[in-house]
């Protein structure tokens, strides 16, 4: 196999994941390789460079400066959604108790990042596939914040009633079109379940929207991440939905990224 020269943090990163070791911990020293690792770090230096994401080859990302474990049923966490996770840090005490509602969990890196900053915080986090909850309930294992967490296969609110302060979601908002248009690999490694929903995109917003009206539950706020050209549509919903739209927080990239909603 030809060597493939790739950038030194990816090198890195797959030299760490054959060790088995931080890749931090590799900086300065020599090392050596036996031959079959060799061989597995050619071969995973092959698949980066054909396009696999490096977080489907090491098996986490890194997202809050916090490592998330993936497997096939969750989502790749993005760094747009850091801007959701920084919009509810902003308006969570670190001082107080409250009780999190993460719906679509997936790896858990919306809810299980708040968690890691709010020491007083316990979460509940749902998703409708019981192996993407798996993935999440082993992350806040790893982060060692599993006993502040209740893990609740379901479709979004289904079965759920009480109050939670914080709402979090970042639902699939791709439209079944746009999905079309997406780079093979986030398609190949992405669940589309993950990403995709009906309705322009709009269909998950309207199903917890209409949950959170119908249902005996009640929040102080909810943050929903949302597509860049979204926004003016979300916003209809919300207030058809009866409910106030508080702010709508731009991504680094200055797109509309996350609405806040109150009661
Ligand atoms: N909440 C998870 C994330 O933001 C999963 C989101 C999803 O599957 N749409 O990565």
């Amino acid at each position: 196999m030809t060597d493939i020269s790739l950038p030194h943090h990816i090198e890195c990163a797959l030299l760490a994941h054959i060790l088995t070791c931080d890749p931090d911990s590799l900086m300065g020293g020599r090392i050596s390789l036996n031959e079959a690792q060799q061989k597995e770090l050619a071969s995973n230096k092959a698949k980066f460079h054909m396009g696999t994401p490096l977080s489907r080859i090491i098996g986490y990302r890194e997202f809050w400066s916090l490592k998330f474990f993936l497997n096939n049923a969750t989502l790749d966490p993005r760094p747009d959604s850091e801007t959701l996770v920084e919009c509810a840090l902003d308006s969570i005490p670190k001082d107080k108790p409250c009780q999190i509602l993460d719906l679509g969990t997936g790896t858990g890196c919306l809810a299980l990042s708040v968690l890691k900053e709010r020491p007083l915080a316990q979460a509940t986090l749902t998703d409708f596939s019981a192996h993407a909850l798996e993935q999440a309930r082993e992350n806040a294992q790893y982060h060692a914040i599993i006993d502040r967490c209740t893990f609740i296969e379901t479709s979004w609110l289904e079965g759920i009633q009480g109050h939670f302060d914080y709402i979090l979601s970042n639902p699939p908002y791709i439209s079944p079109s746009d999905y079309q248009d997406l780079d093979e690999n986030v398609k190949h490694y992405d669940p589309i379940d993950a990403l995709v929903a009906h309705n322009n995109g709009l269909a998950c917003y309207q199903t917890i929207l209409s949950q959170l009206s119908e249902q005996n539950i009640s929040f102080n706020k909810a943050f929903f991440e949302i597509g860049f050209d979204q926004s003016n549509q979300i916003q209809e919903l919300i207030t058809k939905a009866g409910f106030k739209v508080e702010k709508i927080q731009k991504d680094l990239a200055h797109h509309p990224r996350v609405v806040i909603l109150s009661a």
